[in-house]
């Protein structure tokens, strides 16, 4: 007896499906990051070359800069001193996950339920604002809490003025739950700049202003863990440099011998001949100024590729460069292929390792580090592991 087709699909039907089968036929259409964890481990080298005798607080915020917190915790576990976080659920996660190195909480802690859970979890947090050490309160926590004062020296964005910092690090010291003598620190504004003028200014003022501190003190990203040597301290923080970004807003990446861990990459889901006069994409930003071919790239802003990036955006078909044209779309993009080899299913690097992060972003008015934190769940992760 032949089977009735169904016309409808029912929930029992639909179980049927199940399990959906992994994509892996069609998993090369899709966007895909890979990490090289060893280019993640070789930078935390040259990281800990520059920062001679001090130690490594790898920023790991924003989920790793994008690359997972917990993969690169676990890549750089025995490279690194410990692990910087803006938030402390951020700092709960790694707990979670095992990791048992310092870390500290940029954001800090808001009430005196935050500052147990950071004390019980051996999280330290930043106290930038004086609202954060009255509600804190005398009370004890169960553990001691350690904790880092903010001193802004510059930046003029969260911490406490060289002036109200004597007395911030009096009451905070003098609180029961929190172990003696705080650690300090600060953060520079410009020190991405060839200028080095308000970096210096930055770097004296924190020296002023904590001589008499006999806790941990710490100044520099990486743009000054690399341009300022002298900057001195107990900890450096670096972040980009250790996903491989440029921390500078000139020269490259690779002049610091920096080796690019997320690499970005699709394929060429249709490929077509566009007439002159014709235009491509929403809005028809771009016109053909002749006959010409066009590739269909499957990514766009709903994975994370930026949505303002221009006509002449590089982009790398079949390992030869190429350019982006017309608007960028949720799952598209579209490539002028004149001049490229290319066919349908060809892979397509939006950037990584044959394409600097950082061009792409100068071209997309942006900075490496905001393509990094974007990319969206949709994109797969491939982890190469060291
Ligand atoms: C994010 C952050 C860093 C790391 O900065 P990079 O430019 O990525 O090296 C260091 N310190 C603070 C306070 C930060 O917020």
């Amino acid at each position: 007896m032949v089977e009735p087709t169904p016309t409808r699909l029912t929930p029992k039907l639909l179980a049927e499906f199940n399990p959906i089968p992994k994509e892996s036929a069609t998993r090369l259409r899709r966007p895909q990051v890979t990490l090289d964890l060893s280019a993640l481990r070789h930078n935390a080298m040259i990281a800990k070359r520059a920062a001679g005798g001090r130690k490594i607080l790898a920023a790991v915020k924003a989920d790793g800069y994008g690359h997972g917190a917990v993969t690169v915790a676990h890549a750089l576990r025995d490279r690194v001193d410990g692990f910087m976080v803006a938030t402390l659920g951020e700092g709960e996660a790694l707990r979670q996950a095992g990791f048992t190195q310092r870390i500290v909480v940029l954001q800090g802690v808001m009430n005196q339920t935050e500052a147990r859970r950071a004390a019980q979890r051996f999280l330290e947090p930043v106290f930038h604002h004086t609202s954060q050490i009255d509600t804190v309160g005398t009370v004890g926590f169960g553990l001691p809490l350690t904790v880092w004062l903010k001193v802004d020296t510059g930046m003029h964005r969260v911490g406490f003025t060289p002036n109200e910092f004597p007395d911030a690090y009096a009451r905070l010291s003098a609180l029961r739950g929190v172990r003696p003598n705080p650690g300090v620190l600060t953060h520079f504004a410009r020190a991405d700049e060839p200028d080095a003028a308000p970096t210096q200014a930055q770097i004296a003022l924190f020296q002023q202003t904590t001589a008499h501190c006999a806790g941990e003190l710490s100044l520099c990203n990486s743009a000054g863990l690399l341009a300022f040597p002298e900057a001195g301290g107990d900890w450096v923080r670096p972040g980009i440099m250790l996903y491989g970004g440029n921390p500078f807003i000139s020269d490259t990446a690779s002049k610091h011998d920096l080796r690019p861990v997320m690499t970005l990459t699709t394929s060429l889901i249709a490929t077509r001949t566009v007439q002159a006069g014709e235009s491509v994409g929403y809005g028809g930003r771009f016109t053909a100024p002749e006959t010409m071919p066009v590739g269909v790239a499957a990514i766009g802003y709903g994975d994370g590729y930026p949505r303002h990036a221009p006509d002449g955006t590089p982009i790398v078909v079949n390992g030869q460069r190429a350019r982006l044209i017309g608007r960028v779309s949720m799952d598209l993009i579209t490539i002028d292929l004149r001049g490229i080899k290319a066919a349908v299913g060809d892979s397509v690097e939006c950037w990584g390792a044959q394409l600097p992060i950082d061009e792409v972003a100068s071209a997309a008015f942006t900075i490496s580090y905001e393509l990094m934190c974007q990319l969206s769940g949709r994109v797969a992760r491939h982890i190469i592991e060291p």
